[in-house]
């Protein structure tokens, strides 16, 4: 049976900790036998299993035992079962896959097994139109496709991801955070009901009033306390245009003061977003091919080189009979804002091309080969109070360009998010999600080599932690990554007592998502 050793444990807590890229190949040969006995609906693979030990971040990979095809979830369930009645000595984990797009193993399980959730995909998508409509989706769907689906109905969930061939399971265990969280919350605060498959192998209906308990945990719970199955998503009439909107700010104040007041309006925008640009050449220039400038003159004139700058970036959805009034409500609420007034850009797309947005990106990077390259991200949420003395610090000092990728820096309400689930904000009203969204493509084409734009990256995210630490901004990290147990306490704060008691309940063995390095499973001493 696969058991944890301490030279492996001591060399996989080293790779974990010194952040390149690393491979880990731990299969155990007792496993295909013992899960060849379970009676499947779908499949299970042993061989040629490196994809599911690969994701988005590109630099750590740990492949399972065995990857899990669930054509239902009762082959979740009774796979589940079938490890947790193996007990705690076997050290075999399990963990479910969406879309892989987590950043440093998340969703991998070394030498375990890996469930592929868009197995389960299309999976009886229902709608149930109405005055409160909604729709129930498949754990491993992708919001590409849900939105396809509800858009058929002329409806749409409201809460997003900037991107959104990511799962709906895979979001909603972290939040989901996009411009319309500042009106609607994340995602996890649009989701009526869920069934889970828990640690035991149960499978459990929950929601707001039935096993409250676990809907919350799960909720923002890295996977922790069971397989999210199915999803009931809230939805709203969905918009056939946006009036898609940027504009510039050379001040930082200006900028976030103008954020804040948006954010707090009821007629506003319907995305509120913003981003950091340091010493960007041609900006405006490349900006052209998707944004009409508001005064193509003085716009050709503005010169973005050697600048610190603050987009702005708005939305309002329409449809074509409202279009006028639209309009009139768009330059009512710019007129309130004080950006560069030659920096009005605008576009209109259609909502699909709005939401799918980074699709178009990711198309493009992919022919440059710039997308399966190591994603050092680095996502924190800064309470409003501390922002101006994150932004000094960082934006200027530490960073003095953003030629490797955007830097995401927007508000959000907290009363929009629900204290009872797992994910853990900032404590005040309002707070920014500052995203640092990097590339490290390896400067050499010797993979052997050391990827000098990767440590460089590394090394300013950890300048950026350290300082929030010294300087007590309040931070907590979203999509976290910790290493040690008493970080991920310290991540949790008040929170981590229910933490562990829901883990206690849900996930006896600590055999979920063993990639978040939260947990390990008995008897194993902890990392
Ligand atoms: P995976 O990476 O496969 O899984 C993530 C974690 O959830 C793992 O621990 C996994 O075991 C667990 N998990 C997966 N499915 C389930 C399930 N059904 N039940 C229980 N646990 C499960 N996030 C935002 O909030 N806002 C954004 O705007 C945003 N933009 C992004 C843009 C890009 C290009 C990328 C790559 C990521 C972005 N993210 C964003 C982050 C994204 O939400 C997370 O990385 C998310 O985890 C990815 O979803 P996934 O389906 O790939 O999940």
């Amino acid at each position: 049976m696969y058991t944890h050793n301490l030279p492996f444990l001591k060399l996989f807590m080293l790779l974990s900790l010194s952040g390149f890229a690393m491979h880990i190949s731990n299969p155990d040969p007792l496993v295909p036998a013992s899960l060849q006995s379970i009676h499947l609906n779908g499949h299970i693979k042993f061989e040629n299993l490196t994809d599911f030990s690969q994701d988005f971040g590109n630099r750590f990979s740990y492949e399972p035992s065995a990857v899990l095809f669930p054509a239902s979830i009762s082959d979740i369930s009774a796979t589940i079962k079938h490890v947790f009645q193996l007990g705690a000595q076997s050290g075999l984990t399990v963990a479910a896959r969406g879309h892989g797009h987590s950043l440093q193993g998340q969703a991998q399980a070394p030498g375990g097994i890996v469930i592929r959730m868009e197995s389960l995909r299309g999976t009886e998508t229902r709608l149930h139109a109405g005055e409160s409509p909604y729709v129930d989706v498949s754990g491993g769907e992708l919001w590409i496709n849900v939105l396809k689906e509800t858009l058929k109905h002329g409806l749409a969930p409201k809460s997003w991801t900037d991107y959104l061939h990511l799962t709906v399971g895979g979001t909603l265990s972290n939040a989901g955070v996009s411009g319309q969280a500042f009106r609607h919350g994340p995602q996890i605060s649009n989701v009526h009901e869920l069934v889970i498959v828990t640690g035991t192998g149960d499978t459990v209906k929950c929601s707001a009033k039935e096993n409250s308990d676990l809907f919350y945990g799960a909720l923002g719970g890295l996977g922790q306390f069971g397989i999210i199955t199915r999803a009931r998503i809230a939805l709203e009439p969905a918009p056939k245009m946006v009036k898609w909107i940027r504009v510039l700010y050379s001040d930082f104040t200006t900028f976030t003061e103008d954020q804040e007041m948006l954010i707090s309006m009821e007629k506003t925008f319907d995305y509120i977003e913003g981003f950091v640009i340091i010493n960007r050449t041609g900006l405006v220039n490349n900006w052209r091919s998707s944004f009409k400038p508001q005064d193509p003159v003085l716009a050709s004139q503005f010169n973005s080189e050697g600048q610190k700058l603050f987009c702005l970036e708005m939305t309002k959805n329409y449809n074509s009979e409202d279009a006028e009034t639209m309009e009139l409500e768009v330059i009512e609420l710019l007129s309130r804002l004080r950006y560069v007034s030659s920096t009005l850009f605008q576009s209109e797309v259609t909502y699909m091309e709005f939401l799918d947005r980074v699709h178009v990106s990711e198309v493009k990077l992919r022919s440059q080969g710039l997308w399966e390259v190591p994603h050092p991200w680095l996502n924190l949420l800064i309470p409003r109070s501390k922002i101006h003395e994150f932004a000094k610090e960082v934006f200027g000092k530490i960073l003095t360009d953003t030629s490797n990728g955007p830097i995401l820096l927007y508000p959000v309400n907290r009363s929009k998010w629900d204290n009872r689930s797992s994910v853990v904000i900032p404590e005040e009203e309002v707070f920014y999600l500052v995203g640092f969204l990097s590339s490290a493509p390896s400067p050499s084409s010797l993979s052997l080599e050391k990827n000098e734009n990767l440590e460089i990256a590394l090394q300013k995210n950890k300048e950026i932690v350290e300082f929030c630490h010294s300087a007590n901004i309040g931070m907590k990290q979203y999509l976290p990554h910790h290493s040690t147990q008493d970080e991920w306490r310290a991540h949790f704060g008040d929170k981590w007592e229910t933490f562990c008691r829901r883990k206690q309940a849900y996930d006896p063995l600590a055999m979920l998502a063993p990639g978040q390095r939260i947990f390990h499973k008995a008897p194993l001493p902890l990392l």
